[in-house]
């Protein structure tokens, strides 16, 4: 696909910028996270250099195709002027040519008031494409994985390049599946496996060592013949577990399950546990953490690996002391990841969350802050807007 490097000869052009400025923000309308704004800095600033006009495209929350107030995005100016130190303007519909707009960088009002967006049909993509626009960027690696108008449309419609957070995304997800250093292993943490059954059946093809951790590893568990007490388990994953386990043996992957947890009899911070082996775990308590002897194991796979790729909490991390395991893990990850041995790309929502309060978030070599995204690209699956950035390249 094209990239930032190959635009030449842009001045007094317009440009349309997806982004994705779906922030999070208080109740005081204020931003709690700027991570995204900050990752689009480079983009808009290399655009404004070139001296092309820039329309910025982004949703905000989940309108549902009306124009809705409360999802306007008109707030946000000020803290893209504050945080990118460039003028920002606001034009309060994306359908409206930005060009007689005072400022060269102008924010659109959220694409997501109009029905035509999310149903990517051919007049939406016109319409915002409106004649006036020359070039599409999408610097938004985080909606990619949508079909809709502002991300796959455009890129059909008009000469189309990828920004340089999403390309500095694919390069770090390319270096985790596609083509990376062996041996690669995969942390999969968190809740359930019925929301992650096809991250699984993607990894085990793709990854040398499969770690298990969190809820999941006691669903796991419990299929092998383990009683696992109070603790969460989707006892109807059986077979799905079973199947996991025989495509692994296909392609050669070895599955790492804990072989202890830490057993408290309620969910709560600072309730009372014992570290048991997952073999006796007691009747009326529930695991909530790996347990130190796993925790061990685990730090001397990953001294052995050259990558590895995260997702998911290895227990209840936002509970003391279940945030234990998740913690040392990502200290240690984070370690080897300094000094060179290893590298971590790690993503999706809740493991950002735990790497941040582990102090690490900065000391992977990528974490990705997309959600959805982040685990459809696990899923081994095609992402239509990458696809429509690949294809206006080989058109070309
Ligand atoms: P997910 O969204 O699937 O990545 O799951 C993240 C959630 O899994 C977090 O809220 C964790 O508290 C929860 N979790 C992880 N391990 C456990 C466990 N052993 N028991 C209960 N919840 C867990």
């Amino acid at each position: 696909m094209k990239t930032l490097n190959d635009l030449k000869g842009v001045k007094g052009k317009l440009i349309l910028l997806r982004l994705d400025l779906n922030v999070p923000v208080d109740d005081a309308g204020n931003v709690t996270d700027t991570t995204r704004i900050d990752r689009a800095k480079e983009t808009v600033l290399a655009l404004k250099k070139k001296g092309a006009n820039v329309a910025i495209l982004s949703h905000f929350g989940r309108p549902k195709g009306q124009k809705d107030m409360a999802y306007s995005l008109s707030f946000l100016p000020s803290v893209l002027e504050k945080q990118w130190g460039v003028p920002v303007g606001f034009i309060d519909d994306c359908l409206i040519d930005p060009k007689g707009s005072d400022t060269q960088i102008t924010l659109m009002e959220n694409v997501r008031f109009y029905e035509g967006e999310e149903a990517c049909t051919p007049d939406f993509v016109s319409k915002i494409a409106g004649g006036h626009a020359d070039i599409f960027v999408n610097d938004a690696f985080s909606v990619s994985h949508r079909a809709h108008a502002s991300t796959e449309g455009l890129a059909h419609a008009l000469p189309s390049y990828a920004g340089f957070a999403m390309e500095k995304e694919l390069d770090a997800l390319n270096d985790a599946l596609g083509e990376p250093e062996r041996p690669v292993a995969a942390i999969v943490g968190g809740a359930k496996i019925s929301t992650k059954l096809d991250v699984l059946y993607n990894l085990v093809e793709k990854v040398d060592i499969l770690i298990l951790g969190g809820g999941m590893a006691n669903t796991f568990l419990y299929a092998l013949g383990a009683e696992m007490g109070q603790s969460l388990c989707e006892k109807d994953m059986k077979d799905q577990v079973l199947s996991i386990f025989e495509k692994a043996e296909e392609t050669g992957c070895s599955i790492m399950l804990p072989m202890d947890g830490k057993a408290a009899e309620e969910f709560k911070a600072g309730a009372v546990y014992d570290e048991v082996p997952m073999t006796a775990v007691p009747e009326n308590r529930m695991i909530l953490d790996a347990g130190s002897q796993s925790v061990e194991a685990i730090k001397s796979l990953l001294s052995q690996c050259k990558t590895l790729v995260w997702n998911g909490p290895m227990g209840a991390f936002e509970i003391e002391p279940f945030d234990g395991a998740t913690n040392d893990i990502a200290r240690y990850a984070a370690q080897l990841t300094k000094a060179g041995s290893l590298k971590t790309i790690a993503g999706g929502g809740d493991t950002v969350a735990a790497l941040a309060k582990a102090g690490v978030v900065n000391d992977m070599t990528y974490v990705s802050t997309a959600g959805g995204a982040f685990l459809e690209w696990l899923e081994g699956k095609d992402l239509p807007a990458i696809t429509a950035l690949e294809m206006m390249d080989e058109e070309e």
